[in-house]
């Protein structure tokens, strides 16, 4: 016989699951993942929502998501005011969910859907985080996948464990979910913070479908903003690397100093000005790409005293609308 827990058997009685799809631009995807999704759940008798949170779209995306929640009541839906990223999107939704889990995935398809019923039934089994972890990364170019591959290692050095294979695809425990939702923190790395808060952890590999329509909203030079701002949401580590510098700086110019001293008391102090030219291009540069660091770290610490919300809801729709549109941080405090 199979013994449960009283918490375990509770889930199998009587457990909704919400899906959470942040979207931008996708309007094409909304009512493919609204059906692929609620199919699949359907099959595997799970009761659930799907909480749609339109991310500023400049398309039809909104429309559509409206259009879906008048189909099926298990679709709801939340529209920002404007673009305020993934990550925000995604904090939304996790606001917005009523589950007792909540799974988020991509709105594209490229998170297997199907994969959530393996998910569902490991947190049945009392897992409380269940990762999606990327077996392989899906087409993308050279470039990418090396700047991919350097960004990982730097976020993983970061964060104190193997980033490599982490993806946004997760399910989460609603005790995890309200761990998320108060962290006040306005640079909010959902990918590493849900790894980060711990919990009774479980995997599930998965390969990296094709987008199924739409392009990806990532562009180069997003994608550099992107990893910048999540390293240095996780670690202070550029900053000690200035006083590594300063200690490289500082070694260089003993011994310069003691070869220039040596020559000045030898008599062979003449010339010399190309190095006086290079020692002084060196140091400035040093001190300016330092002052960078620390200045971007102090804009951090200024956006974070500005206190703002995360993001802002302009509206929403679905069975139960909630009463009335308003700013994360009251909803969430
Ligand atoms: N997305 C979003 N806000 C953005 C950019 C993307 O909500 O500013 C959503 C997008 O609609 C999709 C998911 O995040 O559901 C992943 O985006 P995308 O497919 O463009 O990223 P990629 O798969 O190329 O990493
Ligand atoms: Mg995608």
């Amino acid at each position: 016989m199979v013994w449960c827990s009283p918490c375990a058997l509770k889930k199998m009685v009587k457990a909704m699951l919400s899906a959470v799809v942040p979207a931008y631009n996708e309007e094409i995807m909304v009512p493919r993942a609204a059906r692929v999704i609620g199919r699949v759940l359907r099959d595997a008798e799970i009761d659930y929502e799907i909480v749609f949170v339109n991310d500023g779209s400049k398309d039809g995306t909104w429309e559509q998501i409206e259009a879906e929640s008048r189909e099926n009541p298990a679709v709801r839906g939340v529209c920002f005011s404007r673009n305020f990223g993934k990550e925000a999107a995604i904090m939304a939704g996790l606001a917005a969910a009523k589950g007792d889990c909540v799974v988020v995935l991509d709105c594209d398809l490229q998170h297997p859907p199907e994969k959530i019923v393996e998910m569902y039934r490991l947190w049945q089994q009392g897992y409380e985080v269940v990762e999606g972890q990327k077996s392989s990364r899906g087409k993308e170019s050279a470039a990418h996948a090396w700047a991919a591959r350097s960004f990982y290692s730097i976020i993983s050095a970061a964060v104190g464990f193997d980033m490599s294979k982490a993806s946004d695809f997760k399910l989460l425990d609603r005790k995890a979910v309200n761990v998320l939702l108060n962290m006040r923190e306005s640079n909010a790395f959902f990918r590493a913070l849900s790894s980060w808060i711990g919990f009774r952890t479980a995997v599930v590999p998965f390969d990296v479908q094709e987008r199924e329509a739409g392009v990806s909203k990532w562009s180069t030079k997003a994608l550099v903003k992107y990893a910048v701002s999540n390293i240095t949401s996780f670690s202070t580590l550029p900053m000690q690397l200035i006083t590594l510098l300063g200690v490289v700086v500082f070694v260089v110019s003993c011994v310069l100093g003691g070869i220039a001293l040596v020559q000045k008391f030898t008599g062979r102090a003449l010339g010399g000005f190309t190095t006086v030219i290079l020692i002084l291009l060196f140091s400035s540069s040093v001190i300016m790409i330092s002052l960078g660091i620390i200045g971007y770290y102090i804009a951090r610490i200024y956006e974070e005293i500005k206190g703002r919300p995360r993001y802002i809801v302009a509206k929403e729709c679905g069975a139960e609308k909630q009463e009335e549109p308003c700013g994360e941080a009251e909803k969430v405090l």
